[in-house]
């Protein structure tokens, strides 16, 4: 049955009690305005690092999955003709990318840490769990969609922003997920959180905790999936998304690799209608084709070009 779990307000105090023992620590008067500052700050970096942490867990073990899964011919590359390169400067720049863009909602989490602490709950919830995740993902989506649409529209921005995204082609793998400027996720991804968080700051009694975390791993997972590279079946997408790329609508692994393949098509996240809208959806490419006529399901290559006849003389 539903538990609920709530922190005291003592927990906020607690922190300031911290930030008053680290700025002791540092010789800073008890009352230095400074002080409130440099203890913002130093959380702003603990909670976007902390979160770079994690994402760099979670995408290796996706990546043990897919790569398990493949290893035994149960799933291929979506275009095994193209090679991945796994090269470590994708994970780093995966890390750093998301930890310097959640180092803004940290600051902002840090700010007003004892309005959010006071009202955490915990509250496991199946059906308010699932609306708030739905509810955000269909939100997110649309907010994705616009700001992805004009960065690919203004070429500047595009340029400036995106491209370091768009840089590795179809050589797609889960380390891509978080491989971009930081500034460009900020804008696509950690605002958005920031924004949910601030929606989560204003409820009362309090918040639950569980649901955010629940949306929040279902969304990641969604990404992670989406940037795989592999031709993943439908129950498999639906099982390593955690149900939230299982509907009719979804997006999967195949239809975000066109995106890369071919930066005009499919550039919304979780769902396919805004790009349906639009007229620039697309569910596959002449690569991925080309591909599936020389390969099988197991990913060998099957020998489709008739050898050149040797002519005797
Ligand atoms: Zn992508
Ligand atoms: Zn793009």
């Amino acid at each position: 049955m539903a538990g609920n779990v709530t922190i005291s307000a003592s927990r906020g105090e607690l922190l300031h009690r911290l930030a008053g023992g680290i700025c002791q620590k540092l010789g800073a008067p008890a009352s230095s305005p400074g002080r409130e500052l440099a203890f913002q700050i130093l959380g702003a970096l603990v909670i976007g690092f902390g979160v770079g942490v994690f994402n760099f867990v979670v995408e290796h073990s996706m990546y043990a999955i897919c790569k398990g899964l493949e290893n035994r011919k149960i799933i291929r590359r979506i275009c095994p003709s193209i090679a991945v390169d796994f090269a470590l400067h994708y994970r780093t720049g995966s890390f750093l990318g998301v930890s310097l863009s959640y180092v803004p909602v940290g600051f902002f989490l840090t700010r007003y840490r004892a309005g959010f602490l006071n009202r955490i709950g915990f509250h496991f919830d199946p059906l308010g769990m699932l609306i708030f995740q739905w509810a955000f993902m269909f939100l997110h989506d649309w907010w994705f969609f616009t700001v992805h649409y004009m960065m690919h529209k203004y070429k500047a921005i595009y340029m400036r922003f995106h491209y370091m995204h768009h840089k590795s082609g179809g050589d797609l793998s889960v380390f891509s997920t978080g491989f971009m400027e930081w500034a460009d996720l900020l804008a696509t991804i950690s605002f958005f959180h920031g924004f949910v968080m601030t929606w989560l700051y204003w409820q009362r009694p309090m918040w639950n905790a569980a649901a955010l975390l629940w949306y929040f791993a279902c969304e990641n997972a969604a990404n992670m999936v989406g940037h795989c590279g592999y031709d993943l079946p439908h129950w498999l997408t639906t099982a390593l998304s955690l149900g939230s790329l299982g509907t009719p609508w979804s997006q999967n692994a195949q239809i975000h690799y066109v995106h890369h393949l071919d930066p005009r098509y499919n550039k919304s996240l979780y769902f396919t209608w805004w790009d349906q809208l639009v007229g620039s959806h697309r569910s596959t490419h002449r690569l991925m084709e080309r591909d599936r006529a020389r390969y099988d399901a197991k990913g060998d290559l099957i020998e489709v070009e008739p050898r050149a006849e040797v002519k005797s003389s």
